[in-house]
């Protein structure tokens, strides 16, 4: 079986609020942790590798603002199918990270959720309705 080790992930800036698609290698990832920033300066996210194959993750948190803490045993579940960033507090989604094709596919689906909550809230085009 091949693992792909690019992996991607999706995830909203709680700065500035774009949509930021980074890639990296799970290979390049060492004992120290990696961060992942927006371009506009603020976390996003922390990765890292613990001993043998195990994988941890911290989330900035664009919905509720807290940080959320994963942990994987495995890091090359990360290079196989897509894992979804869950919100602990409001059990939205907050990110996607995974196999970049599949990470592509959520992210195009997350656009169109978000857009239905902000029609939901009516919200359109920044403005109350
Ligand atoms: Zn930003
Ligand atoms: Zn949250």
């Amino acid at each position: 079986m091949v693992i792909c080790t690019e992996v991607a992930c999706a995830l909203y800036c709680p700065g500035c609020g774009s949509l930021e698609v980074y890639n990296f290698s799970l290979f390049s990832l060492g004992r120290s942790s990696f961060p992942i920033k927006c371009p506009c300066g603020t976390p996003l996210l922390d990765i890292g590798r613990q001993k043998g194959k195990g994988l941890w993750i911290q989330l900035n948190c664009v919905i509720c603002g807290g940080l959320h803490f994963w942990h994987f045993p495995r890091w090359e579940v990360l290079g196989q199918e897509l894992f979804t960033f869950f919100c602990e507090d409001t059990g939205l989604e907050a990110g996607f990270l995974g196999p970049p094709s599949l990470v592509q596919q959520a992210t195009k689906q997350l656009d169109h959720t978000l857009a239905e909550l902000a029609a939901d809230l009516g919200i359109l085009d920044g403005r109350w309705i």
